[in-house]
């Protein structure tokens, strides 16, 4: 028996839009540029299994997530030569799993190194892939000064049996804000540390979304590691447009109980929501479980191209809104999408939550179907 296929609650995913981001975001590079797909986090909620797959028909040459349990599950999804890169710090103790499965692992320190070193100094384990982390004003991760990260080079390269020095790379920490100041200085240190490596690793990269959209000319960098840009949803929230980036998830449900309300009746937990009048009221099979936010009150859903706000609490499993007229049972709703000429976006949605649309796609729960149109 199939199971997640039972409730009209969907999160759809367009593959055009999907490859009309990627196209946009590379166009003003070189054509080798190399595309990593950013897919931590279930792919940003998206679905793992759905975005790989058509990240790589899209012609993504490789994967970027957090962890290592995150680059085993890209593996077992059949990535078995692509680049995996493990974007946050693992610990020593999971490097021989990481070296067998060809991931490659970002590391930040030479004691790191030092630390490995023993562990994959043998002709079973092949050399483990390292990028070096470059912190060049993050203030995450990563090798302050040029003369560290030398001698990290240089411990890698007295020890090819064990390492495979792949790559190093950088993180800006305000590529999608509207003053450049100290974008310029993270640039400028980030040029820096590449001055210092000779020769340069294979993969030699600085770009998140916000810096490829919004500084594609800046930065020195092969690889453009994609995430909200990949989606589509803007990166910035709304701070600078990005106009030319398409929506690839949809979040649907479906009317599953209808009623009208006498005037004064109250809806929910708490009964904060009273009727002002005889209302129709319709329940929704999505809750907070599904990552639909509790505080999401007071927004609103689309029906038939029309507003229909959330009243009344929303609760684990379902939430209520007031119809504008009565609709039957199987009524598509619209969180996230398009009905009639009506759009709702992961930012305003976000903009409501008082977060990023960072935060609010990557709590959208496994429960949710995930369809590819
Ligand atoms: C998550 C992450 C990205 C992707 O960021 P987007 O803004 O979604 O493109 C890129 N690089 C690093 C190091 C990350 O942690």
């Amino acid at each position: 028996m199939a199971i997640g296929i039972h409730r009209p609650t969907k999160i759809t995913l367009d593959r055009d839009a999907l490859v009309h981001n990627i196209n946009v975001a590379k166009a003003p590079f070189a054509d080798d540029i190399n595309i990593f797909a950013v897919v931590k986090a279930n792919a940003y909620g998206h679905g793992i299994r759905e975005i790989t797959q058509m990240a790589k028909q899209a012609g993504v040459t490789g994967f970027a997530v957090a962890i290592l349990d995150e680059a085993l599950e890209v593996r077992e999804l059949g990535y078995e030569k692509e680049p995996v890169l493990v974007l946050g710090i693992t610990s020593i103790e999971y490097i021989v799993d990481a070296a067998i499965n060809g991931i490659s692992l970002t590391v930040g320190y030479l004691e790191w190194l030092k630390a490995a070193q023993p562990i994959l100094d043998s002709e079973e384990i092949p050399p483990l892939r390292v990028h070096i982390a470059v912190d060049t004003g993050m203030g995450r991760i990563g090798v302050q000064t040029p003369a560290d990260l030398k001698d990290m080079v240089k411990f890698l390269r007295e020890h090819t049996r064990e390492f495979n020095f792949e790559g190093m790379f950088t993180h800006f920490a305000t590529a999608d804000a509207p003053t450049t100041d100290y974008f310029e200085t993270q640039v400028a240190n980030w040029d820096a540390a590449i001055a210092a490596v000779n020769p340069l690793p294979k993969y030699v990269h600085a770009a998140n979304s916000a810096a490829t959209i919004w500084h594609p000319n800046a930065i020195q960098t092969n690889v453009l590691r994609l995430g909200a840009g990949m989606y589509g949803f803007n990166p910035s929230g709304t701070d600078l447009d990005a106009p030319m980036l398409k929506p690839v998830l949809s979040l649907t449900t479906e009317v599953v109980f209808v009623k009208q309300l006498a005037k004064g009746k109250s809806v929910s937990y708490g009964a904060t929501y009273h009727t002002s009048e005889n209302e129709w009221i319709a329940t929704l099979p999505i809750g907070y479980a599904d990552g639909f936010l509790r505080r999401m009150q007071g927004y609103h859903v689309l029906v038939d191209g029309q507003p229909a706000e959330i009243i009344g609490r929303v609760t684990m499993d379902q939430m209520m809104i007031r119809l504008p007229k009565k609709y039957p049972v199987g009524t598509k709703v619209t969180i996230v999408g398009q009905s009639g000429d009506q759009q709702l976006s992961l930012v305003e949605l976000a903009t409501y939550a008082n977060t990023i649309p960072y935060e609010i796609v990557t709590n959208l729960s496994t429960r949710i179907k995930r369809e590819v149109k």
